[in-house]
Order: C-alpha cells, then sequence, then structure tokens
C-alpha cells in the first residue's frame, strides 16, 4: 500500500475510464492521499454503478464532461484507439490550466490522436504504468498495483515543466519508480518488453487451441510444463491488445523481425544437433532472468501474476544458476 500523504498534491482528480489501471489508480490515490477528491466517470453505465458500489470514488460523473470541469489533474485510462474520443469528449470542459495524462500502452500514436483533440491552455503529460494483469474491470483494481513499478512518462519536448514534475509527483505518490523517456523510444521499448510477448502468448496459445482433439486434452492436463505460462499473458483483454498492436505496428513489427530471424537460427541449431549454442544461449538466458529478480521486479517464485504485497520479501533462488 501506498504511504499516505499528509497534504493531497492534487485537489480534484478526475479518472476517465475505470477498468483495471482506472481502478487501481482511484485506490492508490486514496491510499496515498495524492488527491482530495476523486472523480470517476465511464462509458458503462454498469461500470459507473460498480465504481459508486465499490466507493472508490468521491463523485461519480455520468459523462467525461462532467467528471472533468474544475479538475486539476486527468487520466484517461480507456483502450489506446479510443483515447481520441474521450479526450474529444471533456476537451471543451477542462479547467484553464489543467494537466491530461493517460495510462495507454503506447505512446506516439496516443500523442498524435489526442495532443490536436486539447485547448491550448492544457497541459498533456502522457505516462505508462509499466503494471498489470490479464484481469479487467472495476473489481480487478487494487491499490498495490504500482508499487515499486516502473511509471514511463513521456513529456512533449515543450512541455510545460510544472505540469510535468507535476504528473512525476503524483506517480511516485502511488509507490512507482518514475523513467522519463521520447514517445518513440517508449514504444520501440515496450514493443520488446511486453508487446511481442503477449503476440507470442497469443500465437502459441492459439495454435494449441487449433492442435487436434486428442492432442488438446493433453496439453491443457500437461500444462504445468510451460504452457500455462503464456496461458496466463494469452488470458489479457482483447480489446486492450488489439489496440496495442494497431497503434504500435511500426515498432512491434521490427522486433517480429529480429525475433523469426533468431527462431530460424535456433530451428537450425536444433536440425544441426549444436548443443553448444543451445546451451549458451540458454544460460544467458537464465542469467536475464536472474537480473529481473535481482532488481526486485519479479520474485523466484514460479507463480506470475499474483499480487505483491507491501515488503514482501523477495525469495532468494534456490541455487545459484549455471552461469556463476
Ligand atoms: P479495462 O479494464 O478494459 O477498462 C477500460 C474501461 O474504459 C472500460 O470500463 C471501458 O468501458 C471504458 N471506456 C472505453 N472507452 C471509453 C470512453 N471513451 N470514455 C470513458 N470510458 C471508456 O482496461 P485497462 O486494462 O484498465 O486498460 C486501460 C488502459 O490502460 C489502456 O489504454 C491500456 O493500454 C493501459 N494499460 C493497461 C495495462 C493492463 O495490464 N491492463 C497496463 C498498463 C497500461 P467499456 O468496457 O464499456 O468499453
Amino acid at each position: 500500500m501506498p504511504e499516505a500523504r499528509d497534504e493531497p498534491l492534487i485537489e480534484r482528480l478526475a479518472v476517465i475510464g475505470v477498468g483495471l489501471i482506472g481502478s487501481s489508480i482511484l485506490q492508490a490515490a486514496r491510499a496515498a492521499n495524492a488527491a482530495r477528491v476523486l472523480v470517476a466517470t465511464d462509458l458503462s453505465e454498469k461500470v459507473r454503478k460498480r465504481v459508486i458500489e465499490l466507493q472508490i470514488a468521491d463523485e461519480v460523473a455520468t459523462d467525461a464532461a462532467t467528471a472533468v470541469k474544475v479538475a486539476d489533474l486527468v487520466i484517461v485510462c480507456v483502450p489506446v484507439g479510443q483515447m481520441d474520443a474521450a479526450a474529444g469528449a471533456f476537451a471543451g470542459s477542462l479547467k484553464k490550466g489543467a494537466i491530461v495524462s493517460d495510462v495507454g500502452s503506447v505512446k506516439s500514436a496516443i500523442v498524435a490522436a489526442m495532443q490536436p483533440k486539447l485547448p491550448p491552455h492544457a497541459h498533456l503529460i502522457p505516462a505508462h504504468p509499466v503494471a498489470g494483469t490479464e484481469h479487467s474491470g472495476p473489481d480487478a483494481g487494487f491499490a498495490e498495483l504500482f508499487d515499486n513499478r516502473w511509471c514511463i512518462v513521456t513529456p512533449p519536448a515543450d512541455a510545460d515543466k510544472a505540469a510535468a514534475e507535476k504528473v512525476i509527483a503524483f506517480w511516485h505518490a502511488l509507490g512507482s519508480n518514475v523513467e522519463i523517456m521520447d514517445p518513440q523510444h517508449h514504444d520501440l521499448v515496450l514493443a520488446i518488453t511486453s508487446h511481442l510477448p503477449h503476440l507470442i502468448a497469443y500465437n502459441i496459445v492459439g495454435t494449441a487451441s487449433d492442435l487436434e482433439e486428442f492432442l488438446r486434452a493433453e496439453v491443457i492436463k500437461f500444462s504445468a510444463g510451460g504452457f500455462r505460462d503464456f496461458t496466463r499473458i494469452a488470458a489479457s483483454d482483447p480489446t486492450m491488445w488489439r489496440d496495442v498492436f494497431l497503434h504500435n505496428k511500426d515498432a512491434v513489427l521490427e522486433m517480429l523481425g529480429r525475433f523469426n530471424e533468431d527462431l530460424a537460427s535456433l530451428a537450425k541449431a536444433i536440425r544441426g544437433g549444436k548443443g553448444e549454442e543451445l546451451f549458451e544461449l540458454f544460460t544467458r538466458t537464465r542469467a536475464v532472468r536472474r537480473s529481473i529478480i535481482e532488481i526486485g521486479q519479479e520474485t523466484a517464485e514460479p507463480d506470475f501474476g499474483r499480487r505483491r504485497k507491501k515488503n514482501e520479501p523477495v525469495v532468494p533462488l534456490a541455487r545459484p544458476y549455471a552461469s556463476d
């Protein structure tokens, strides 16, 4: 749980779209006392009702234009393909000097879509919390989601410095570590660290589900052999991921090209019985996982996707890896 501030950082925070990320922001902001008043809205009436039941916002507005009125910080938490429509719906109602941010998993396309919709007096400071689960909707949110996770903030070159600092301070208050990046660089980095792994998971699970019936039953039964870990990623929200691939096309295709070349080399090594080549690669990849554990971005437990609790100890490695 984030530490509670003595004084809120923001007077009025408006969250547009209360799915996993919007709900987690509201809960983390309340736990951290990051904003005095939390306002939420969502296109879906069912979601708005659920937000009232869950009591995760102080006010629930029926539309985005009402939600952003007098808000100091507006965070748009809708699927990437909906960002421009959402911005268009509230742009005319923003208070003078309001800060508009988002949480989209792609940055260049969102800046291009949102910036023209906003009035000149508003400050667009995009951000991407690199934290999530395969679940969706307001019930999936939790206050600890951003704890010790990275949030990448991508302010435009001519961004208002005070506005950028406010957004950075907000994410720090929610427990995140913050990195500043250029939107294009963000898209390239995330293409390999997040987008391509999702594409591979969707593909391998798709391949398995296309297998003949007699084989498919064994796939489920013996899934702990590795397949199970892909199924968690491949259970991610279809709308979100369709939008990510359509809006980060160039970077994903660039990384997919490199991946295909490396996969072809691996196939060649297997066909040619090149055990040393395989062993050398698998040793290097093992060291990559160890370094992720060492910087606290994962535990050594083989149970991906669980909720990390505050001060949860990082489970030490059972034995040194072969590369030691
Ligand atoms: P989610 O659980 O599906 O929630 C999105 C919510 O936004 C839904 O309730 C949706 O309503 C609503 N919505 C759609 N269009 C809207 C609009 N124009 N105005 C107001 N509300 C609207 O999605 P999420 O997982 O929280 O993802 C939200 C954003 O965070 C995405 O841009 C995603 O790329 C980014 N992100 C996600 C993760 C992750 O792991 N999930 C991690 C980091 C960043 P309907 O269902 O009725 O359409």
